[in-house]
């Protein structure tokens, strides 16, 4: 039997006690864990559970890579449907700011011009010369109506970092898994050039020195060992060590999606969801927010809020989640009940935690954005 780790906020254990803990089952070692987790994050947290209001961009389908698991990307899409268009996204601006949302989350495929010409041919009839271009664009749009951009682009270098770093108010890039393994023949990342983890962790450690509020996460379930996963969320831990950008870290179970080669793959248990939440409260910094996407633990909310999260990520009551289509959002109200009766509490915050609201981790335009208090906000929060 493996021991619990010792019960403070500051508490972490070491890669040899984490990888015990993940092959243990023993009711209640396992108990000993999640009540040392949920100390440890009410200690950080209170009882608080944050969320944000978001509205979704998938900007572009199209991508380079080819992940077994992908419900999003497509291999191709109608002639001139390449990216969604400035007048459509001009719409769903409009949908957002009526419906008084903080965040806009740009998604897209990796790249797509790099593989698909008529991509390029998109870009450059609408005159720009790459997706990172057209992100700007979309970025800066948004932040002109009084939204705020949280951009999802896939890998990049450090000069696209600081490019879009101007006009977004946080990045991310899920690290997915530290394992290589998963890129050899046969294997989930074996035709996706960018989920080579070195190229993941260089994107995210460059987020790191331009001081980009950032988040990150890894992805459970899709042929990753019990030793991959501490090392995953070890990686994460140390790249945070050394820049502090990390505000949240997200543990996202794999869904099986039709038309994907993993399609008829299981997804991982809950029972192991929730021994890597309560392993990740232990590994990672205080300070690092957990989260797992409530649309895709439906009816298990108390569970992982006992197991040590302390955060739903973004939440739409206007478009799907694009990524698990087949998994519709929680209403938030619905929310706020079932974590209410365990003794929680939501609160609404804006794409970036509230410790980076400030000109040394956003641009100017951002910070004066947030600080003009037209998004309704006191102390980093949103107050409607
Ligand atoms: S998971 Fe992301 S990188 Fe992989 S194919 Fe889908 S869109 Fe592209």
């Amino acid at each position: 039997m493996t021991s619990s780790p010792t019960i403070t906020p500051s508490s972490s254990v070491t890669a040899h006690q984490a990888l015990e803990f993940l092959r243990i089952d023993d009711p209640l070692t396992i108990e000993a864990w999640r009540r040392s987790a949920q100390i440890i994050a009410t200690g950080g947290y209170q009882n608080q559970v944050t969320f944000t209001t978001n509205i979704f961009i998938p900007l572009t389908r199209l991508c380079r890579n080819a992940c077994s698991y992908c419900g999003y990307s497509r291999p191709s899409v109608p002639k001139g449907k390449e990216y969604l268009s400035p007048n459509e996204i001009q719409k769903i601006f409009d949908v957002a700011k009526y419906n008084s949302v903080s965040e806009v989350l740009i998604t897209m495929g990796e790249k797509p011009e790099s593989k698909h010409p008529a991509a390029r041919r998109w870009l450059s009839e609408y005159g720009f010369e790459s997706t990172i271009e057209y992100t700007y664009n979309v970025a800066e749009k948004a932040l002109n109506c009084g939204l705020l951009a949280h951009v999802n682009a896939g890998t990049l270098t450090f000069d696209e970092l600081s490019y879009l770093r101007k006009v977004t108010a946080s990045m991310g890039l899920m690290l997915e898994t530290i394992s290589s393994r998963l890129t050899q023949k046969g294997m989930p990342h074996s035709i996706s050039p960018d989920k080579h983890p070195e190229r993941r962790m260089r994107t995210i450690i460059n987020a790191g020195k331009l001081k980009i509020p950032f988040t990150s996460g890894i992805l459970i379930g899709i042929g990753e060992t019990f030793e991959e996963i501490v090392e995953s969320l070890l990686a994460l831990k140390n790249a945070h060590s050394r820049y502090g950008h990390l505000q949240e870290v997200i543990i996202q179970n794999f869904r099986p999606h039709e038309e994907s080669i993993m399609a008829n793959s299981a997804p991982p248990s809950l029972d192991l969801m929730e021994k890597i939440i309560i392993l990740a409260r232990h590994i990672l910094p205080i300070e690092i927010s957990i989260q797992i996407p409530p649309n895709l633990i439906n009816g298990n909310e108390s569970r992982f809020i006992k197991a040590g999260i302390s955060d739903w990520g973004g939440i739409s009551s206007i478009t799907p989640d694009y990524i698990n289509p087949s998994h519709s959002w929680p209403q938030i109200s619905q929310l706020a009940d079932i974590i209410e009766k365990q003794g929680y509490f939501l609160c609404e915050r804006l794409p970036v935690y509230p410790r980076y609201i400030n000109l040394e981790w956003l641009s100017p335009r951002i910070y004066n954005l947030i600080t003009a208090r037209k998004l309704k906000t006191k102390d980093g929060f949103r107050r409607r």
